[in-house]
């Protein structure tokens, strides 16, 4: 299998993997009993969560394990529409993940405000009126382009303007600087877009936040149920190697890539172009054949690839994200996401280009036999 499909998930780091089976056969105890073995559980917790703080730059107080991004995210919504009053309007862009999306349409409704893009599909922060929020929630990098948006000046003009920024930093984190997102007031993470296990992440978020999940006193009352003591220090095994790997620039590889790909398609189109992006990221748009079609010649040949993000997977109709940057429907329908992972190496990519062009004779061929079949019925 060749693996092009990084947002969607990673693969665990071997080291991060041996981490969880070494936490779950010697520190498997409850980190809340109060024995002494238990505390022994507690006390990697509480390292993970000052491991985690030191990467971040923020207080330990401020961290809290969860099962991921989507939790992170409905809590920050949640939170907010019990902290603000009933005339409060939170901005957030539309190309947002759904788990933001729909946590926000579920607790303000009409009180959303969609933030503009520039022509490249980031958030245009020149045309963002502060005055106007209570709060804002723009994502760090996109799954679906890899585009980056101005999450720093955001929270930088938020904190300026005296309202709560949150990011959803699900994708940047691991592949992009931790620098800077602890000035962010809610911070979302997943480690398995990192090389970390599926099922566990984390929300940075301020001491004064009240609970997301009620009924413990775990996450010093922040988020009740016991805490997957083996994935969070997985989690953030995974997350010190990531920053290690991150020294190696990838750029070029995916760049060589779609020049290549352009070169021997002129058809295809880059949905980024120029604005910056993420490393391992991009969005192409492939000549005459649907999404799904591409997806499974490519399936056939090896490659595991997906048109947009997992989670609208056999979902109808375009992509928001690529709706939201006004892409013609017809383009939008031919889009794949290659997003590339630490172990792709330069003879993936060109297995990868040559894959593509096999793929498109076969499908080529398939579309005239078809043609020529109901011809001659
Ligand atoms: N936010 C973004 C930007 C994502 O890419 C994803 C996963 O695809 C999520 C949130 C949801 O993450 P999780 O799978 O941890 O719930």
């Amino acid at each position: 299998m060749r693996f092009f499909d990084h947002n969607a998930t990673t693969p665990l780091f071997p080291v991060a993997r041996d981490v969880w089976l070494d936490v779950n056969e010697s520190h498997w105890l409850n980190p809340s009993s109060s024995y002494r073995s238990g505390a022994a559980v507690h006390a990697r917790l509480e390292d993970a969560r000052r491991r985690l703080a030191g990467l971040l730059e923020v207080d330990p107080d401020r961290v809290i394990f969860n099962s991921g991004a989507t939790e992170g995210n409905n809590t920050v919504f949640a939170h907010w529409a019990h902290v603000f009053t009933q005339n409060a309007f939170v901005g957030i862009s539309p190309t947002e993940h759904p788990s933001v999306i729909e946590a926000a349409k579920f607790y303000f409704r009409e009180r959303l405000v969609w933030l503009a893009l520039d022509r490249h599909g980031a958030v245009d922060l020149s045309a963002v009126n502060f005055e106007e929020l209570s709060a804002l929630s723009v994502m760090a990098a996109n799954n679906e382009t890899g585009l980056l948006n101005p999450w720093s000046e955001l929270a930088e003009a938020c904190r300026a303007n005296g309202i709560p920024f949150h990011c959803d930093a699900s994708q940047w984190i691991g592949k992009m600087s931790l620098n800077g997102l602890g000035k962010c007031d809610f911070l979302t993470g997943c480690a398995h877009k990192f090389g970390g296990p599926k099922g566990t992440g984390f929300l940075v978020a301020p001491e004064s936040m009240s609970g997301g999940l009620r009924g413990g006193a775990q996450e010093h009352g922040r988020r009740a149920g016991t805490e997957d003591v083996a994935g969070i220090l997985a989690m953030i095994t995974a997350l010190e190697l990531a920053e290690e790997k991150r020294i190696v620039c990838m750029e070029d590889l995916k760049q060589a890539f779609w020049t290549k790909l352009k070169q021997a398609l002129p058809d295809t189109a880059n949905n980024a172009p120029v604005a910056p992006s993420l490393w391992n990221t991009l969005s192409v748009v492939l000549p005459e054949f649907t999404s799904p079609r591409w997806i499974r010649a490519l399936e056939k040949r090896g490659f595991y690839i997906s048109a947009g993000s997992a989670c609208s997977t056999g979902k109808s109709g375009p992509s928001h994200v690529l709706a939201a940057m006004q892409l013609e429907p017809s383009r939008a329908g031919r889009t794949l996401r290659i997003s590339s992972g630490w172990e792709t190496s330069q003879q993936d990519w060109d297995d990868l280009l040559a894959a593509i062009l096999e793929s498109y004779d076969m499908l080529r061929s398939e579309a005239k036999g078809s043609s020529s079949q109901v011809i001659s019925i």
